[in-house]
């Protein structure tokens, strides 16, 4: 009888550890704990996000990182053996192809409605927008007055031959915001407007879009079409000389007087056969709360899609705009067709 009254203690006190350590382990192993990503996103901010929504949550957020069409594909190949819980790409027309091909299906809650205007969220909630970014005009400050142009039509004229710099036709960013003139102008003046461009290229296409500006300021060409966060990337650089390629570029919001300046959308959708349906929509409404939001913008300089979170400098210097007002879906609509016509203007 004493003997167990001595042992009773650290009976206990093993008990305990057992207990601990094994739920401890249940936590971490368990598939509530965690929710799986596959993302076509290659921003740092994305990364900052998932570790600071584990220290908010306990959930451990698993990335794949690759191209959207892949992923896409890969989704439809692996089927309800998945382990993607949510994807994530840029472009409205990639949104829609998740969309069509079915691996989607509908995310809301009130907090995300309210954090997601509706017109940066699909009809049916099978994505929602996380971010948008503005494809603009850059020009050289030295060699450009900002009144010589105002829209994309601008740079097909004959004015700029040999002086624009664009990236290959390869690029989404080309594709979709082609897209966008065929659905405002029809194709025909879409088809136009990629011949002029062709014509008036300063080199055959090469680089991203920060290499675009960095060819203005070695003297290459005159003026770019880029998209707004790398302006922002650019200015922000740990490297000087790219500081110094932000500032020596000019920034001109196109067809502010006609059609608007292109935008894009960036989102995430619920995948068709997530198994953590949970925590997923959890880390929908932390990546489009306020606090996310700011980080987005803040860190990589794009839109933020939740109205009430904070604008860096920069881009509070641009003020408002006017954007075209098309359907993002309609950029998957017509992204076969801006391929063809690119091709055939041959716009490399
Ligand atoms: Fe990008």
């Amino acid at each position: 009888m004493n003997s167990w009254k001595r042992i009773y203690p650290f009976l206990s006190v093993i008990f305990s550890v057992i207990l601990l350590f094994g739920c401890m382990g249940n936590e971490d192993k368990g598939p509530s704990n965690e929710v799986y990503i596959y993302s076509a996103r290659h921003y740092d901010v994305d990364n900052m996000l998932f570790k600071k929504f584990t220290e908010k949550t306990g959930i451990k957020v698993n990335v794949i990182n690759g191209k959207a069409e892949e992923l896409i594909e890969r989704l439809k190949r692996e089927g309800k053996n998945t382990q993607a819980d949510l994807f994530i790409t840029v472009d409205g027309g990639i949104l829609n192809k998740a969309k069509q091909a079915g691996i989607l299906q509908p995310s809301s809650s009130p907090t995300i409605d309210q954090n997601v205007p509706k017109e940066l969220r699909d009809p049916d909630n099978q994505w929602i927008g996380l971010s948008t970014r503005a494809r603009v005009i850059v020009y050289s400050k030295d060699r450009v007055k900002p009144e010589q142009l105002s829209t994309y039509e601008d740079l097909a004229k004959p004015e700029w031959k040999k002086k624009v710099l664009v990236r290959s036709s390869s690029s989404l960013y080309n594709q979709s915001l082609l897209a966008s003139f065929i659905e405002l102008n029809g194709e025909q003046q879409a088809e136009q407007w990629s011949k002029g461009i062709v014509k008036n290229l300063a080199r055959t296409p090469e680089g991203g879009d920060r290499d675009q500006a960095k060819a203005i300021v070695s003297g290459v060409g005159d003026v770019a079409l880029m998209n707004t966060y790398y302006i922002g990337l650019l200015m922000n650089s740990k490297d000087p000389e790219e500081v110094k390629v932000g500032k020596s570029i000019g920034v001109i919001f196109p067809n502010q007087n006609t059609t608007g300046t292109h935008i894009n959308i960036s989102g995430i959708g619920l995948t068709k056969h997530s198994k953590n349906k949970e925590n997923a929509l959890k880390l929908i409404e932390f990546l489009t709360s306020e606090e996310a939001q700011s980080m987005i913008s803040k860190e990589n300089f794009e839109f933020p899609v939740n109205k009430k979170a904070d604008l860096p400098e920069l881009l509070k210097s641009w003020g408002t705009f006017k954007t075209q007002k098309i359907d993002f879906n309609k950029l998957g609509k017509h992204n076969a067709k801006a391929i063809e016509i690119m091709n055939k203007t041959g716009w490399k």
